[in-house]
């Protein structure tokens, strides 16, 4: 194993000990900058950058969902060679491919000690890349509690396809588990954009019987039918409710999947659950100040229809599953890449998410 200094004399930056990276500057502005590469703490690791992917969580951000930032790194999803380790970790040394959570807890914090890591420190605290640090969106990047937050990568699982664990993955399957679908169940999935996909992934290896998928978009449309969706409800051409209702005799789902962060989508998510049914809510509700809950056919507030929420789960444990799955070829992300661009060209890809320009379902970027 090569010490720090051994490392970093290997690399071409270390002489100015820049690097480049894609930032937000104020509400609506990005650019690239130069930024000092980063150092570990004890715990700690820098990572170089791979691949990563654009979400559409970045745009929500550079619009003002968790308000202004400054030169903030943008950017969650990366996978990456490590470069340098902190003293004290020890799963990890310069050189291994891993995978790093979107999500990277403080494991020390209660909330995590309670089962809530990916709320540590704070609602949401889980979340620090592009939000209280600097995220992967830079040639370098730095990794908090390194042993508990990154996982070695297979080498039989590519990175482009590696790279969908740290959010997609993790999250679309964390609406399939929150949906509480019985083995046999029905499921709606509202939205199929990449976590609605791989919710309905989630939702058949979870042994749904019926998994509806509620989408506009053709491609996203065929995607959802390969990922596991049995019928589609174009909501462009029928009412999505009544369509559902429909199908499922009138009873309606036991569970509906909110993977697109609307308003109008939360209520029919509602509105189609049976009673005892679970509304499981992964969208990204970046406008507003309300969510709406329709009384009716919430059963005035008694029907037993449970309204679950949760933030992509964190941790080396999740992630090795995860890549578990794709090894053994339960599902591949892959078909998502909708197209691929180098980090240089990344103000392109960001513009191309941001106004999903040229059906765009999900942007690669290599380094
Ligand atoms: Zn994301």
């Amino acid at each position: 194993m090569s010490t720090t200094s051994e490392v970093l004399t290997q690399t071409e930056n270390v002489r100015t000990g820049t690097m480049k990276a894609f930032v937000m500057n104020g509400l609506d502005h990005v650019g690239f900058v130069e930024k000092p590469i980063p150092t570990p703490g004890p715990n700690d690791a820098v990572v170089k950058t791979t691949r990563a992917l654009i979400c559409t969580s970045d745009a929500h951000t550079v619009h003002g969902a968790i308000g202004p930032r400054e030169g903030l790194t943008l950017g969650h999803e990366a996978v990456g060679i490590v470069y340098t380790v902190g003293s004290e970790v020890k799963n990890f040394k310069p050189g291994d491919r891993v995978l790093v959570g979107a999500i990277t807890p403080d494991w020390f914090d209660d909330a995590s000690q309670a089962g809530h890591s990916s709320q540590s420190d704070q609602p949401l605290g889980g979340w620090k890349f592009a939000n209280v640090k600097d995220g992967v969106f830079a040639e370098y990047f730095h990794v908090n509690q390194a042993d508990a937050n990154m996982a070695l990568i297979p080498e039989t699982v590519p990175d482009e396809a590696a790279v969908y664990c740290c959010d997609m993955l993790s999250t679309g399957f964390l609406g399939a588990e929150l949906a509480n679908i019985p083995i046999g169940g029905t499921v709606a999935v509202f939205a199929e954009g990449p976590v609605g996909l791989m919710a309905t992934a989630g939702a058949r290896l979870r042994g749904a019987g019926l998994i509806i998928g509620v989408e506009s978009v053709p491609k996203r449309q065929e995607l959802a039918r390969h990922y596991g969706a049995d019928v589609i409800v174009d909501f462009s051409k029928v009412d999505p409710v009544a369509a559902i209702l429909e199908i499922t005799g009138g009873k309606g789902v036991d569970g509906a999947i909110e993977a697109l962060g609307s308003d109008l989508t939360f209520q029919n998510a509602i509105k189609v659950t049976k009673a005892g049914g679970t509304i499981a809510n992964v969208g990204y509700h970046g406008h507003g100040d309300y969510l709406h809950i329709p009384r009716l056919d919430w059963g005035v507030g008694m029907s037993e229809k449970y309204i679950v929420n949760g933030l992509c789960p964190g941790g080396k444990l999740r992630m090795e599953r995860l890549l578990r799955i794709i090894d053994n070829r339960r599902v591949d992300p892959t078909l998502m890449t909708s197209h691929t661009f180098s980090f240089d060209e990344l103000d392109v890809a960001f513009d191309m998410m941001d106004k999903k320009l040229d059906g765009v379902v999900k942007p690669l970027i290599t380094f």
